[in-house]
């Protein structure tokens, strides 16, 4: 069985991992490298069987651990082609690291395939990923984008486990203290998937086969895990469907490391 676990989530920073076999991915990091190690020795997972370093997009929330983490390893990052000539422009990795564009071509990461899609975010590119295990599992996971339309929706569906942002509850973003524009900026088509936005993916994703949904990117002023959860539970029940009955809806926490999904 192949685990996927967040070690941290939300606009503070995000990092999670892919395990099968001792072997394993990451998928962005940020926060320090220093938390980052600390999580993985949490989770028994040596940086020597780290295969590569999978990053969405620019922004420090997904970054900013990289360059102090990546300073003596030697392990290759995937990202898109915009992304890439950004962090390199901007020395975000350290000089050495091997970097490769997963923009148009699936990439073999030592026993992962992992195929990326573009998704609508204000970054200067940015991916969702699917990821394909050696003994046959797959995932698909989704961060940052300010909606789904059918060619994301594509790439989420027929998979084992789904992680879909949930960044902000509507009614919450209106009545909270961030300045006009920033409000509308999270909630434009190139910024952030609203809890309604994200529970009308969750149903359909569910509709079509996936029975595991992880919800990811939680903000931390507009949102709650709880209140999250409630909306994708309401929508699927308008729809018939009880979460909880084969259907597994998780979150994943702020700072602290989620319980593992097996899928
Ligand atoms: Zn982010
Ligand atoms: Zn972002």
């Amino acid at each position: 069985m192949a685990r996927y676990i967040s070690l941290y989530s939300g606009s503070s920073g995000n990092c999670s991992v892919v395990e099968e076999n001792g072997k394993f991915i990451i998928i962005d990091m940020g926060k320090s490298a220093r938390l980052t190690n600390k999580a993985l020795t949490e989770l028994g997972l040596d940086v020597k069987n780290l295969q590569g370093i999978l990053v969405s997009h620019e922004h420090t929330d997904h970054v900013s651990g990289l360059r102090v983490f990546l300073k003596n390893l030697n392990v290759p990052v995937y990202t898109g082609a915009a992304t890439l000539d950004y962090m390199q422009d901007n020395l975000i990795v350290p000089a050495h690291i091997e970097m490769h564009d997963l923009s148009f071509n699936g990439a073999d990461i030592g026993p992962f395939h992992v195929s990326g899609f573009e998704t609508p975010h204000d970054s200067v590119g940015c991916l969702g990923f699917r990821i394909h295990t050696e003994k046959g599992s797959s995932m698909s996971i989704a961060t940052d984008l300010g909606m789904v339309n059918e060619y994301i929706f594509e790439n989420l569906k027929n998979v084992n486990l789904a992680v879909v942002e949930s960044n902000y509850d509507v009614q919450m973003l209106k009545d909270g203290p961030y300045p006009y524009y920033l409000k509308s900026r999270i909630a434009s088509n190139r910024g952030h998937l609203s809890n309604h936005q994200s529970s009308q993916t969750t149903l359909r994703l569910i509709e079509s086969g996936v029975d595991k949904i992880q919800l990811c990117h939680l903000s931390n002023n507009n949102n709650t895990p709880a209140l999250a959860l409630q909306q994708v539970a309401l929508t699927a029940m308008a729809n018939g469907i009880k979460i909880g009955d084969h259907v597994q809806v998780k979150v994943n926490r702020r700072h602290e490391i989620t319980t593992d999904t097996e899928f």
